[in-house]
């Protein structure tokens, strides 16, 4: 049988789903209101946070986040990741025990991980396999790599409904531009796939959550890694900038000056707020529904660090007809 993928959405779910769904030899129309990553992928910290505990639904994918992100980076060479490892400590009680990826570190390791510290912390969580990514520099890359794969790409271009033949089973989407005809449809549209759901009757029971993302202009070399401390996830960009999401600047900016050294001209460039797409149980909703055949939702937060993985499962589910124990506790019918 053909299978004639339809995605909606080029966030960083859509063109993963996207790209491994062409690599795999479906067809593959991938549809974007806008651009690719200009949604919520476009303001995220995009930490690749495998590390830590692993419990829950998606344990075992998160665990296998990192080689995921390292397999797609050997298929497409340049993707913008870049393997800091990650630093986390709170002020108040005692280090915890290492999960999976991490080591405790003392205060002279801290040291020469991140060397512009006023005062290291007594301990802290080192996860040298974490990294972070350019997440709309990734977005852009896998939509290329679906392209390459012969993925048709249509940007600009809001689907309006979903549409279904008269036994019920999704035909494609309702476009502007008019029908884009598919054999399966995937919504990874984040925050706007429960609008595109409802009118099929299919509850997505996924909540707009804001977070502030800011930029701040930055000495060269400041920071080294990925930090996460009770007041910020910091992290430098590149030799001017550092991304921080926080709550409020002014504490932010305090904070920075606390916590490094030489941050004198250290000041906020620009601030945005991302609405992440938080399913109201925080784990990842991917699976097809049951009662609209042919339809298959992909939505999670934390989908920087998930979408090769989650990808990749998809585009096995969906091609080969597989079906992934590792998406088990995440599917939509759960709710
Ligand atoms: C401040 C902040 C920090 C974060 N930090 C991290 C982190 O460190 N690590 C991590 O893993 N995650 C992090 N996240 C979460 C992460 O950014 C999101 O989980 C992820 O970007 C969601 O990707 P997505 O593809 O599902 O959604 P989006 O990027 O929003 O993509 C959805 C796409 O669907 C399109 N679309 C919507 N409606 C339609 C329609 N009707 N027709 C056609 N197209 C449509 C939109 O245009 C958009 O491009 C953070 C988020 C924020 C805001």
């Amino acid at each position: 049988m053909e299978r004639h993928v339809v995605v909606v959405g080029a966030g960083i779910v859509g063109a993963s789903v996207a790209y491994h769904a062409a690599r795999a030899g479906a067809t593959v129309t991938l549809v974007d209101a806008g651009r690719p990553g200009a949604g919520v992928t476009a303001d995220s910290f995009a930490w690749v946070g495998a590390s830590g505990v692993r419990t829950g639904p998606a344990a075992g994918i998160r665990a296998t986040a990192t080689e995921e992100y390292r397999r797609v980076e050997a298929e497409l060479p340049g993707l913008p990741v870049i393997w800091s490892g990650s630093l986390s400590w709170r002020a108040e009680g005692g280090a915890p025990e290492a999960g999976p990826g991490q080591e405790i570190v003392d205060a002279a390791t801290v040291m020469t991980l991140e060397p512009n510290l006023r005062q290291p912390p007594e301990w802290a969580v080192w996860a040298p396999g974490d990294g972070a990514v350019d997440s709309v520099g990734v977005t852009e890359r896998l939509v290329a790599g679906a392209r390459a794969h012969g993925a048709r790409v249509c940007l600009d271009t809001a689907v309006t409904a979903v549409r279904r033949d008269a036994a019920g089973r999704v035909a494609g989407v309702e476009t502007a531009a008019g029908l884009l005809s598919g054999t399966t449809v995937v919504l990874a549209a984040g925050v706007a796939t429960a609008a595109l759901g409802a009118p099929l009757g299919v509850r997505v029971p996924v909540e707009p959550s804001p977070c502030p993302l800011f930029r701040f202009r930055a000495p060269a070399g400041l920071v080294r890694t990925v930090v996460n401390t009770q007041d910020f996830d910091l992290r430098q960009v590149a030799a001017d900038r550092l991304i921080v999401a926080a709550d409020s600047p002014e504490r932010t900016l305090a904070a920075v000056r606390s916590t490094f050294r030489g941050t004198g001209s250290v000041e906020l460039l620009s601030t945005r707020l991302g609405v992440r797409p938080m399913p109201v149980d925080g784990e990842p909703i991917v699976g097809p529904v049951a009662e609209v055949p042919g339809l298959y939702l992909a939505v999670m937060h934390a989908a920087v660090t998930l979408a090769p993985a989650v990808g990749r499962l998809v585009a096995r589910e969906l091609v080969d007809g597989i079906v992934e124990s590792a998406l088990s506790g995440c599917r939509p019918d759960r709710f």
